[in-house]
């Protein structure tokens, strides 16, 4: 039989070492969580012109602003209103990434709207004169 001494504590954590991690926990967390935030708002400020609400871009420019940010600045495409925002450098990729694809599938668009046009041109008389 085992001494008294040896058994194992069957009682749990105090108090104050639960409420130390759960502080530690949250000291680590917050900051993500907030910069997360951050990033997204700057995002979807960047998403749509604060102006019209239109989603489309007619030009971006970017400058780098340290190592890891650059300062990123968009066109609207219906009302040349200019949004700016300093993004991390993913952002700016991302966006190229997204122009690169609009092209060309504006571009495959143009090309079978100019399939479809007759190639014979219009007759500038009407039948009935
Ligand atoms: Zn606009």
């Amino acid at each position: 039989m085992l001494p008294a001494a040896a058994a194992p504590a069957t009682h749990g954590p105090p108090l104050t070492a639960v409420c130390f991690s759960a502080v530690l926990c949250l000291a680590v967390l917050l900051p993500v969580v907030i910069g997360r935030i951050a990033r997204w708002r700057t995002r979807r400020m960047l998403a749509c012109c604060p102006r019209c609400g239109d989603l489309a871009v007619r030009r971006m420019q970017s400058e780098a602003v340290d190592v890891l940010h650059e300062r990123v600045a968009l066109q609207c495409g219906q009302c040349d209103t200019w949004r700016r925002a300093v993004v991390d450098d993913g952002y700016r990729r991302s966006r190229e990434r997204r122009f690169a694809r609009d092209r060309v599938r504006l571009q495959r668009r143009l090309t079978a709207a100019e399939r479809r046009r007759p190639t014979r041109p219009p007759s500038t008389t009407r039948p009935g004169c």
